[in-house]
């Protein structure tokens, strides 16, 4: 197992590279999330021997028992799941960044826990691109109201804005919603408001990151390529 992880992060970092040069980027603008969700701890350890360092979850139960398994301080970790209100106490204790804040409520949730913990959060919006009715994120009509209103809480920083786009067989179509969360953020960016840094464009994932990175992503999130099919 650990040699075939290393052959695919090795795999992995090579397409990365590839797909910056080949646009003109440097190597230094992006950032790899190995996406763990479902993956044992063991398998996580490996990841880590093979140089993966910020790891993804999903759920916030699964997430904290490995995380207290693993208990390694090099290691980082961002939720990319959904999160309700409720489990907010939890992923201020355990994430460095929360890539899926759609709400001021959740926001400002995150903020009451980030000051109990004395933690200052940090958080991307997740948008919703594609308008689809099954996926959470809020409208890009929204998105820019949203960022004025959370850039008032004290407790969390928006670093930037997520996506996941509608599923396509190929990943030439999904540029477009690439093109668009690109577009929301350097729209954003310009209204420079107080407490606000949107540089971050978290987009990408096993089947589009190339296309993702050669319309600015700046987080990619990779499961699939790196640990293999999920169950
Ligand atoms: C599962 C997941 C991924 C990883 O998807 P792969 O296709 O396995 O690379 C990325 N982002 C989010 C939000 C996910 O839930």
């Amino acid at each position: 197992m650990n040699s075939i992880l290393q052959k695919r992060v090795d795999d992995i970092r090579n397409r990365i590279q590839n797909a910056l040069c080949s646009c003109g980027r440097r190597s230094d603008d992006i950032t790899l999330i190995a996406v763990s969700k479902t993956v044992p701890a063991e398998t996580i350890k490996a990841g880590i021997h093979s140089g993966l360092s910020i790891f993804g979850e999903n759920y916030i139960q699964e997430a904290k028992q490995k995380i207290d398994t693993i208990a390694d301080p090099s290691v980082t970790w961002h939720f990319i799941g959904h999160l309700q209100s409720n489990k907010a106490k939890y992923a201020v204790r355990l994430f460095d960044l929360i890539h899926t804040v759609d709400s001021l409520k959740l926001a400002a949730e995150l903020d009451r826990q980030a000051q109990k913990n004395n933690k200052l959060q940090n958080i991307l919006l997740q948008v919703n691109v594609g308008m689809e009715a099954s996926k959470s994120g809020v409208s890009p009509n929204d998105v820019l109201d949203l960022t004025r209103s959370i850039s008032c809480l004290n407790h969390v920083k928006i670093k930037g804005l997520m996506t996941i786009p509608p599923v396509y067989n190929s990943p030439e179509r999904v540029a477009p919603y690439f093109q668009n969360l690109r577009k929301l953020r350097d729209m954003i960016r310009e209204e420079n408001i107080p407490n606000v840094e949107m540089n971050e464009l978290s987009m990408g994932m096993t089947g589009d990151f190339e296309v993702a990175i050669r319309e600015g992503a700046t987080l990619i999130r990779i499961g699939t390529a790196i640990f293999g099919e999920r169950e």
